[in-house]
């Protein structure tokens, strides 16, 4: 097919038949996040590109490499959100959040926007889950976040995953690090690459997750930074070791991570996997406990984390976890004539009032297109409703699975349906979980 055009690299559509999966998982993550206090947040898509520039850092991939940045019609710069921490930490300066009680908990669900080679679990427009716990300095939100992320893939049946934390230090301490870092790559700065030559003086942090093979082979044996952390900084990490443990959450340190963008201090930590490729990252978090100061709010000290919905479902595929089915057709009301037709609109009304599923022909089909429609659509029922049903007050309900007809009085058929259904389910439950016979006498 020639077609006008197609969707732009590094997107992809959502069609019907996967969509349900999506609508299960975004829904368990915000039952499970509001029982942990976490409340949804919704920002628009774009925002003054200078939010992220300061908040995201102007030395990091996304900022110097990956934004969708353009000029609106009043020659603003506007810029597509390329993560959610920012527009959450704006919206809760920007409307007082600070006044309410401490910390605020803010949840949301986000597309977002990277300027990134596309390839397995890496798009131009992804979708993060992410959670921001705003104003506790405690060790303990940041132990209750990780064991956020925890439950969250417990609850979803996910396993193999690891979680590596380190601490990266605060502003104070980073210092020093800063200091052994420029050392280190200034004798190597022949090789590096042109981004990280410029990086070198501002912020060598950022040479660490350089996707430059050289570069990463030359940042492989840099200095870590938990070698330089100060002692509150060491007593931090400490007390969450301490909590991780107290909660029986396996992880392990690892003095390499130093996250992509500029705001995080102090803790960070990944879910990674190995089962999905290069992009192994699942959710990927930290403190941030000088963003707030940065875009001119009070000193509030903060934490949170995102996750790829893309990311988490390639693994959910690839550790084949099964997801719950798609609501389906409970009942197909084939009419045959006008006035037919206009019953069996009233009867779906009443059926679609009691939270079944019904439907009917919308295409003007014959009585045995309907049938064959109905059959392909997976509906459960069908009831077929002409002159002879709608003068003798009987309706053949017929259950497509094996064929078997019940009849029921047109007149109170909503309501027998809802009954004759529900029985039906429950006697093949119990079948199924303990692989009897069909005991009639249920029916
Ligand atoms: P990566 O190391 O994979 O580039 P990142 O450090 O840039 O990740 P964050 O900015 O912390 O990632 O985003 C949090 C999560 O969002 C990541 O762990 C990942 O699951 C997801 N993510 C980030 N970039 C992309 C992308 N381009 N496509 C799909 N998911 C992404
Ligand atoms: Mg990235």
């Amino acid at each position: 097919m020639e077609l006008l055009t197609r969707a732009i690299k590094g997107t992809q559509d959502l069609l019907p038949s996967q969509s349900h999966e999506n609508q299960y998982i975004e829904s368990s993550l915000l039952e499970i996040a509001g029982n942990f206090g976490f409340r949804e947040i919704r920002t628009p898509v774009f925002e003054h590109t200078e939010l992220f520039t300061r908040c995201v850092g102007d030395t990091t991939d996304v900022v110097q490499k990956e934004m969708y940045t353009f000029e609106d019609k009043g020659g603003r710069s506007i810029t597509l959100r390329p993560e959610g921490t920012a527009g959450a930490v704006r919206a809760f300066l920007e409307h007082g959040l600070f006044n309410e009680p401490l910390p605020q908990k803010l949840c949301y669900l986000t597309s977002c926007y990277r300027y990134e080679k596309p390839q397995a679990g890496r798009l131009r427009e992804f979708h993060q889950f992410g959670v921001e716990c705003l104003g506790t300095a405690s060790p303990a939100a940041d132990a209750e976040i990780i064991s956020l992320g925890d439950h969250i893939f417990d609850f979803l049946g996910v396993e193999n995953l690891s979680l590596e934390i380190n601490s990266i230090g605060c502003l104070d301490c980073r210092k020093d690090y800063h200091r052994a870092l420029k050392e280190y790559f200034k004798a190597k700065k022949g090789e590096l690459c042109p981004t990280c030559i410029e990086r070198l003086e501002r912020n060598p942090m950022r040479i660490l997750d350089c996707k430059s093979p050289v570069c990463s082979k030359i940042a492989a044996d840099a200095p870590v930074v938990l070698d330089y952390i100060c002692e509150p900084c060491k007593e931090h990490f400490e007390q969450v070791e301490g909590y991780l443990d107290a909660m029986n959450i396996t992880y392990k340190v690892n003095p390499r991570i130093v996250r992509g963008l500029d705001y995080y201090t102090r803790t960070v930590f990944e879910f990674v996997s190995n089962e999905i490729g290069a992009q192994g990252t699942v959710l990927g978090g930290g403190r941030y406990d000088g963003l707030v100061a940065e875009l001119g709010g009070q000193s509030t000290t903060s934490l949170g984390f995102a996750m790829g919905l893309e990311r988490l479902l390639l693994l959910m595929h690839a550790q084949g976890i099964p997801f719950p089915s798609q609501k389906g057709c409970d009942v197909y009301i084939i009419p045959v004539g006008e006035n037919a037709y206009k019953k069996a609109a009233a009867m779906a009304f009443e059926l679609r009032s009691s939270g079944l599923s019904a439907q009917l022909d919308v295409a003007g089909r014959s009585v045995k297109a309907q049938m064959k429609f109905a059959d392909k659509i997976g509906a459960a029922y069908t009831v077929v409703l002409g002159e002879d049903e709608l003068n003798g007050g009987t309706l053949k309900l017929k259950y497509m699975k094996t064929g078997e007809i019940t009849q029921t009085p047109l007149e109170s058929f909503a309501e027998d349906f809802m009954e004759i259904s529900i029985r039906r389910s429950t006697v093949e439950l119990e079948e199924m979980l303990n692989g009897s016979e069909i005991d009639d006498k249920k029916f």
